[in-house]
């Protein structure tokens, strides 16, 4: 948990922080999802935030945006950095000790997150960022990019969540729920709206 707030959000986003898996054993339609996030950013002028992989979605995000000539910067622990899962050609390297700071950089780095399709690791991404804005320590919008509904377990299991009372109903204005990548960067190029 960060000790400094993030600050409000900003009308508009410049720099995105992604999630998304890092595996890339996945159907098409997801590895499409991240090729085309990665090339709406680099169009749109949006600087990607990651975790700094070459591997799976998120390689796919980098190289997208890259080949796009978009800026990428990626944050990555040294032990994964040293086991040679690092992309070698982001715009810049963030390297840090660990998991912990590793999140709190990206968060810090970016004006807005958006959740692709991903596992745990993308999980726990997700749910520290919304528990620190549940807590007021940051106000930026979060996306959660719903690519052919991947995410419906996780929105039912969230509405669950309020209707059982462990969390209140405004806990549903914490994440923005978009179909796809397209509105996804129509929400970005609009404006947030938060
Ligand atoms: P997962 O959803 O379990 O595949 O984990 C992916 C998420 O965790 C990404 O958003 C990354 O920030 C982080 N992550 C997991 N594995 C790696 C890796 N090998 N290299 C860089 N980041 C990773």
């Amino acid at each position: 948990m960060p000790d400094t707030k993030f600050g409000d959000s900003m009308p508009k986003i410049r720099s995105l922080c992604v999630y998304c898996g890092s595996s890339g054993a996945v159907a098409q339609v997801y590895r499409g999802a991240a090729s085309e996030l990665g090339a709406g950013l680099a169009e749109a002028g949006i600087e990607l935030v990651f975790g700094g992989g070459r591997v799976g979605l998120m390689g796919l995000v980098a190289d997208a945006a890259l080949a796009k000539g978009g800026r990428v910067v990626g944050v990555i622990p040294s032990r994964l950095r040293d086991a040679e899962l690092a992309h070698p050609g982001v715009s810049e390297l963030c390297v840090v000790d660990t998991m912990h700071e590793r999140k709190a950089r990206m968060a810090e780095r970016a004006d807005g997150f958006a959740i692709l399709p991903g596992g745990i690791g993308t999980l726990d991404e997700t749910f520290e960022i919304l528990s620190w804005k549940q807590l007021g320590l940051h106000d930026k919008p979060i996306f959660l990019v719903d690519v052919e509904g991947y995410w419906t377990p996780l929105r039912l299991l969230l509405e669950g969540i309020v209707t059982s009372g462990f969390a209140r109903p405004e806990t549903r204005e914490l994440l923005r729920i978009v179909p796809s990548v397209l509105e996804l960067l129509e929400a970005l190029v609009r404006g947030p709206g938060f």
